[in-house]
């Protein structure tokens, strides 16, 4: 009897745990907010370069290695390039050999949205500026800082604000 008290005590125990830690990663990487700023896609094509607006409108990818940010190390912020929404700080980035600027978080206050992306045979969660809707990127679960977040962004979705 005792047994099956201890055997029952633990499977409530894992199975709670199992709960959450579901709740936590659910809430942490997705979540359903809708932007506040909202333009036609025709007011985007006048707002943003041509560059811009197939990055961050149509989910665009910088060239691996070629983005202005990659390897820029100045202390400043990184702004949504559509709607300069606060999402980075330079003590977020830190040095990938992934070919664009990585960050191992963001700016609190829900700042980016993530949604699952099952575009080219793959399943991966997209980030995009939670204020307008905007692509920034994806967002990996191998980064090597102890976040273990690999925020991959494109430096054409971002303005960098140096301090
Ligand atoms: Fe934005």
């Amino acid at each position: 009897m005792k047994k099956l008290v201890l055997f029952s005590v633990v499977l409530m125990f894992i199975s709670y745990t199992g709960k959450g830690q579901n709740k936590t990663i659910k809430k942490n990487t997705m979540n359903d907010t809708s932007p506040t700023v909202n333009h036609t896609e025709e007011e985007w094509k006048k707002i943003l370069t041509p560059e811009q607006y197939h990055v961050l409108r149509e989910k665009g990818t910088d060239l691996p290695f070629t983005g202005k940010y990659y390897l820029n190390k100045e202390k400043g912020v990184y702004h949504c390039a559509a709607c300069g929404n606060e999402l980075f700080t330079s003590d977020m980035k830190f040095d990938s050999s992934c070919g664009w600027p990585s960050f191992d978080k963001e700016i609190a206050g829900g700042k980016i949205k993530k949604q699952v992306d099952r575009s080219l045979g793959m399943v991966r969660t997209e980030i995009l500026c939670a204020k307008c809707g905007s692509h920034l990127g994806h967002l990996f679960d191998d980064g090597p800082t102890l976040t273990g977040l690999r925020y991959c962004v494109n430096s054409t979705s971002v303005d960098f604000k140096g301090k």
